[in-house]
């Protein structure tokens, strides 16, 4: 039977290390601030976004949000992100993606200041992450590093396989593995025997979006399994990308879902804006 790593326990001690670290700065006068941009009225973005003000308020970080209709035009939308860009209260800017049809997703992260760039999706910031000299990691890859360290699980010289190439997940959260000395190999829609390849990993990542995809013969006994996907099983039901009750017996640790990877992902964009307001107002570590 494996161990099942926690996800919500992880979160909750790096939420509370940043409320420490929010209480320390504001003692040196610098409140960390956050500011979430929505655009339309999807539901699934509104759940998100309510949740990263709750526990900026949780952690004392401040944070705005702007809510701008669908009807929102790229330029209205630009001229947004500059007024953020410009004002010293705000330390990190987060556009809740998918935005509407029409608008170009890839053009407003451009706009954002790299060093506000608390998503880590800035060209400049994927490019510190290839080489190794970040300021930000993406916050939900940086969340499964968090959560396999936290079970004291070494990566180096493992054999390391991400299911998913996406850039938002697949593609740094190999890289993040790399810089942690794993051994990675990288699957996607195209790869060849890929049970027999997952099958070699001590670490197998799946970020596919495919509900249940990973079987149980596709698991190393022993493996730890980490599970990114949030998909809805035949009964609508929230479930991830690992078929959890077949492959639970065979590995040596795995997240849930929920309650795994997903509670990481808002705790590690918290530090993200502590990381942003130290770099802006010089305050050292
Ligand atoms: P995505 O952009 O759709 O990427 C999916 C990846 O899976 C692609 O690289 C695709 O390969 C690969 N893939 C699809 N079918 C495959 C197959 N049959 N065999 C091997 N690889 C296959 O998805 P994403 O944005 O990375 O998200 C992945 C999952 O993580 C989703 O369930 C999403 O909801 C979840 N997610 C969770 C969090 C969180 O906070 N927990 C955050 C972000 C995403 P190709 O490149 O060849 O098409």
């Amino acid at each position: 039977m494996a161990k099942l790593i926690d996800g919500k326990a992880v979160s909750a001690s790096v939420r509370a290390q940043v409320a420490q670290e929010v209480a320390a700065m504001k003692e040196k006068g610098v409140t960390p601030g956050l500011a979430v941009v929505i655009v339309g009225d999807d539901p699934a973005s509104r759940t998100y976004v309510n949740n990263k003000k709750k526990a900026c308020a949780e952690t004392g970080i401040y944070s705005e949000e702007y809510a701008l209709p669908a009807s929102t035009t790229q330029e209205e939308l630009l001229e947004l992100v500059r007024t953020l860009n410009g004002k010293p209260d705000i330390h990190g800017i987060l556009v809740q993606s998918p935005l509407p049809k029409g608008l170009d997703e890839e053009a407003v992260i451009e706009e954002i200041n790299p060093q506000k760039d608390v998503d880590a999706f800035h060209l400049q910031n994927v490019g510190r992450i290839m080489i190794g000299n970040f300021h930000f990691l993406p916050c939900t890859p940086a969340g499964v590093i968090e959560l396999i360290r936290s079970q004291g699980i070494e990566i180096a010289g493992k054999s390391c396989v991400v299911i998913g190439r996406s850039n938002i997940v697949g593609k740094p959260m190999a890289m993040l593995l790399l810089h942690n000395n794993g051994t990675v190999t990288i699957c996607h829609s195209k790869t060849k025997n890929l049970a027999a390849i997952c099958r070699e990993a001590d670490i197998l990542v799946a970020a596919v979006g495919r509900p249940k995809f990973v079987t149980e013969d596709m698991v190393k006994p022993g493996a730890v399994v980490i599970d990114v996907g949030m998909d809805r099983d035949e009964n609508g039901k929230l479930c991830g990308d690992v078929d959890f009750a077949h492959v639970e017996p065979k590995a040596g640790y795995i997240t849930p879902v929920p309650g795994g990877v997903g509670p990481m992902t808002i705790a590690m964009l918290l530090r993200n804006t502590i990381t942003a307001a130290k770099l802006q107002s010089g305050l050292k570590d």
